[in-house]
């Protein structure tokens, strides 16, 4: 029968690049929890309440009601997008602003609770993999199949740091590698759920691995 595949890990160790490959070899649904704290993170930052003199995070609890986050498939790309609102902000939500106030979002409690609920409803009918930081121990603590990714923070950066030359942003390897470990420290460090390898998930270090050699491995595992 259909599984639960859960996937955590830090900031840009290819996890949705896996989870997106698993995904379509079982038929599986994907969903990168990581877009949803960053679609509340742009609410947050379109409305004032970060990012700007003084953080108002009070105001963003009240106002988390009018935050309605939707994924849509994209059947041309072969993946679902991320709608605020209804506008679809996949590009805005990747790019280094957002990136940069994320973590601190991701922090609130009522933030994880609307959204670790959005998750767990998503999960209702198995046949998902979903990504994030919390998912196998929070959001589906019973999944069947659990991986924790991990890879240097240098190697992290330069893959990041690339996809945003890619999509044409400017910026510097030396500010990627800052923001990939100061999320890291606030994503490990925080009260509410903090990145913690669960006891049973298969810990995977993908630093020096090629993607095939990574899905093949993974493969392996998931099918045994
Ligand atoms: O996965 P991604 O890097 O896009 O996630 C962005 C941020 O969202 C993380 O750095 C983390 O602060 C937060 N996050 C989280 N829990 C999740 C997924 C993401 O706290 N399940």
């Amino acid at each position: 029968g259909k599984i639960i595949i859960a996937i955590d890990g830090y900031s840009s160790t290819g996890k949705s690049t896996i989870a997106k490959q698993l995904a379509k070899a079982l038929n599986y649904i994907y969903v990168d929890t990581g877009a949803m704290y960053r679609a509340v993170t742009l609410f947050a930052m379109r409305h004032g309440f970060i990012g700007g003199e003084k953080d108002d995070l009070e105001k963003l609890v009240q106002s988390l009601p009018q935050v309605d986050l939707k994924f849509v498939y994209n059947k041309s790309l072969g993946f679902s997008e991320m709608y605020l609102n209804g506008e679809n902000v996949e590009n805005e939500i990747r790019a280094l602003p957002v990136s940069r106030q994320v973590s601190k979002i991701a922090t609130l409690e009522q933030v994880r609770i609307k959204l670790v609920q959005m998750q767990q409803k998503m999960g209702e009918d198995k046949g998902i993999v979903m990504d994030g930081r919390d998912i196998g121990t929070v959001v589906f603590p019973e999944a069947e199949f659990k991986i924790f990714m991990t890879a240097s923070p240098e190697t992290r950066a330069f893959r990041r740091y690339k996809e945003l030359l890619d999509r044409g942003e400017k910026v510097s390897y030396e500010e990627v590698l800052k923001n990939v470990q100061t999320r890291d420290y606030v994503d490990s460090h925080r009260e509410f759920s903090p990145l913690r390898k669960a006891p049973d998930a298969i810990e995977f270090d993908n630093s020096d691995m090629g993607l095939k050699e990574q899905l093949e491995r993974i493969h392996n595992f998931a099918l045994r």
